[in-house]
């Protein structure tokens, strides 16, 4: 989706200047879990800052930071991203419906879908071996 979607406003205003234009590469069915983030991250540290929201592997990859000297909300905060991470693996990227880790078998791509977008791409289920 476009990083200019009202939506991301709670997560754009957080965004450090050198990443204005790379902060951004996750999908729609996302959106919804990291504003709450975003939202929960605000009132454990007024400060926290974001430098890049990606979708890397199927995993959410969020980079950010409290900026914050006392090592308890850095241990909160931390906890939180992580939340939102565990939170993200079970949910489709594309519409935000439960979804599982998949492949593509012909690019090796991993993402997390549900079985209607799976379907639609033509993915297969994956498999730790
Ligand atoms: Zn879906």
């Amino acid at each position: 989706m476009d990083e200019a979607d009202d939506r991301l406003t709670p997560l754009r205003e957080r965004v450090e200047p050198a990443w204005e234009r790379y902060w951004w590469n996750c999908g729609d069915g996302w959106v919804d879990l990291l504003v709450r983030l975003a939202e929960d991250l605000s009132t454990i540290s007024a400060n926290w800052t974001l430098s890049q929201v990606k979708s890397k592997f199927g995993s959410l990859d969020f980079y950010a930071s409290p900026h914050a000297d006392d090592p308890d909300v850095q241990q909160r905060f931390d906890a939180r991203v992580r939340e939102a991470q565990t939170e993200a693996s079970s949910t489709c990227e594309t519409c935000g419906t439960p979804g599982v880790l998949r492949i593509e078998p012909e690019s090796g791509w991993y993402l997390t879908l549900c079985q209607t977008h799976a379907d639609q791409i033509g993915t297969e289920t994956w498999k730790r071996s």
